[in-house]
């Protein structure tokens, strides 16, 4: 009989988008691995350079310059596929979702900054700005219209899972095919490691419960208040925006995705964080691919809605 040359474990580390990146996958050979991983890596910073909202000259800031110019602006693929996702994520989870909150996330960074809660009026301006019917995209000439003028596109909220999709796609070009990208709490999975059932991730509630499952080709995106937030008189607020309110969110909510894409659990993730259980539950049966693991804490009261086997 005939044998293939045994695949080795590769792992890579890299602080990439303001979180730690790792990449895991099984290759031949070092040289095969270490040109796969920086080829990934390089397209996940390229990736940056477009969409960064903290660079002043990214596509995306240059895009939102330019709202209220009654300009259809023409973008990158990258850029488009991007909005394009988000927007009909916000369409179908009813705009607990919203691409549009440049302007509000910015005052909230500006007032953690300064310690000081925004004035009512500040939030009221700011919201003015904001909302997903405001963008329009043409697919055909993949343009963009912003309507108003002062609008700030902020793809914080699916950003990172649309990276480690495209990560896995660079890594697939190398012949690569067990695949673990985890590109800060957004995993992106492929095959099985060799011999395996699957990947064994362990999922966390955000105290006591911990869930270990062996997956295989899904991705899974966690959003939590663990490291991000804002503290104003002792209360917590998410870094997470209400956008009926323009304000953090205030209950200290965990939630977990499992979806078949990347972006899409991402995404969802930070929705559901924001409609909570109640209306998720609703939401949930537009996306029949993705399962959900939501807690909810306030003062006493936890609840929490699970669907993942
Ligand atoms: P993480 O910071 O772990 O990536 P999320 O995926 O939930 O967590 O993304 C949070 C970021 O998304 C915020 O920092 C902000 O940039 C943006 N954001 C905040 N609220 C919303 C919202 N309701 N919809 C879409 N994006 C949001
Ligand atoms: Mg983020
Ligand atoms: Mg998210």
């Amino acid at each position: 009989s005939f044998t293939y040359a045994q695949e080795s474990r590769y792992s890579f580390e890299q602080g990439m988008m303001g979180s730690p990146f790792k990449l895991v996958f099984y290759a031949k050979n070092d040289s095969v691995a270490n040109i796969a991983a920086q080829s990934a890596f390089k397209r996940i910073e390229k990736l940056n350079e477009l969409l960064s909202d903290y660079r002043d000259g990214s596509e995306i800031n240059m895009l939102s310059a330019q709202s209220g110019s009654g300009k259809w602006v023409p973008v990158s693929d990258d850029l488009f596929n991007i909005l394009a996702i988000s927007q009909d994520i916000s369409v179908k989870t009813d705009g607990a979702f919203d691409a549009t909150l440049g302007p509000v996330v910015q005052m909230w960074r500006h007032a953690t900054r300064k310690g000081i809660f925004p004035k009512e009026s500040e939030i009221k301006e700011a919201m003015a700005k904001t909302g997903y019917t405001k963008m329009k995209l043409d697919p055909k000439s993949k343009k963009v219209f912003l309507s108003q003028k002062g609008m700030r596109l902020d793809i914080g909220g699916l950003g990172k899972g649309f990276a480690a999709e495209e990560a896995v796609k660079v890594l697939q070009t190398f012949g690569i095919k067990s695949i673990m990208m985890d590109a800060g709490g957004k995993i992106v999975l492929t095959s099985p490691p060799p011999g395996t059932e699957g990947w064994n991730i362990t999922i966390s509630n955000g105290s006591d419960s911990l869930k270990t499952m062996a997956l295989s080709n899904v991705a899974l995106a966690t959003s939590g208040p663990t490291y991000r937030f804002m503290e104003y008189n002792g209360t917590r607020y998410s870094h997470i925006v209400d956008p009926k309110t323009g304000i953090g969110l205030l209950f200290h909510v965990r939630t977990t995705v499992i979806s078949l894409d990347g972006t899409v659990a991402d995404a969802l993730a930070t929705a559901f964080s924001v409609a909570g259980i109640a209306k998720s539950k609703k939401i949930i049966a537009r996306f029949p691919d993705s399962k959900v693991w939501l807690v909810e804490r306030q003062d006493e009261r936890v609840a929490e809605w699970n669907t993942l086997e």
